[in-house]
């Protein structure tokens, strides 16, 4: 989907829009499946640009980090994407860059300083990169099947949860001469 700044130069423009993507292009081997993502939101003009607050919303399922069991999750984010004109970009001086106080006139209680600037030559912005972006930050990490998931035994492969195995982590052998070293007596 494209973003038409130029839409919402007179008022502002309601926005909504199912995006999918495919759960093996988000470079995310945990995550099993995805569902489409919603977004519904508004853009407005804001200072010299533009700015379009919304809300993404999806769900999925995942791999729990331990025993790879499948972990359904749901996530939905408040999000906002303030567009200045490139010509606005500060240059890489950084004392041009920063002022402390934002504007008082600023009715709006965003701070672009606060944000991510997200600089236009064209009033078209190519807007499925914003929300994949989006989607990645709110994706879970590690997600856990539950709480004290005792995962997959690293030896034989098996499924702690579901009956202990026979194996002995190899760090115990180790523990044992140390303790031997350190108290010889026992
Ligand atoms: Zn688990
Ligand atoms: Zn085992």
């Amino acid at each position: 989907m494209d973003l038409n700044l130029e839409a919402a130069f007179d008022e502002p423009v309601d926005l909504s829009h199912q995006f999918d993507f495919p759960a093996g292009s988000l470079a995310r081997p945990e995550l099993v499946s995805l569902s489409s993502v919603s977004f519904s939101g508004r853009l407005e003009r804001h200072e010299t640009g533009f700015v379009l607050n919304g809300r993404v919303a999806f769900d999925g399922v995942t791999a729990c980090a331990r025993c790879l069991a499948p972990v359904a999750f749901r996530r939905a984010s408040e999000t906002s994407w303030v567009f200045a004109p490139a010509h606005e970009k500060p240059r890489e001086d950084k004392s041009a860059v920063k002022t402390d106080k934002g504007d008082p006139d600023d009715g709006l209680e965003l701070n672009p300083e606060d944000l991510d600037v997200l600089y236009y030559n064209d009033l078209v912005v190519s807007f499925d990169p914003l929300v994949e972006e989006q989607v990645q930050l709110e994706l879970p990490l590690k997600a856990l099947c539950r709480e004290d998931c005792r995962g997959l035994c690293p030896m034989c492969g098996a499924d702690r949860n579901l009956a202990p195995c026979a194996c002995k982590p190899p760090s115990d052998e180790r523990w044992k001469s140390l303790r031997t070293l350190l108290d010889p007596g026992n």
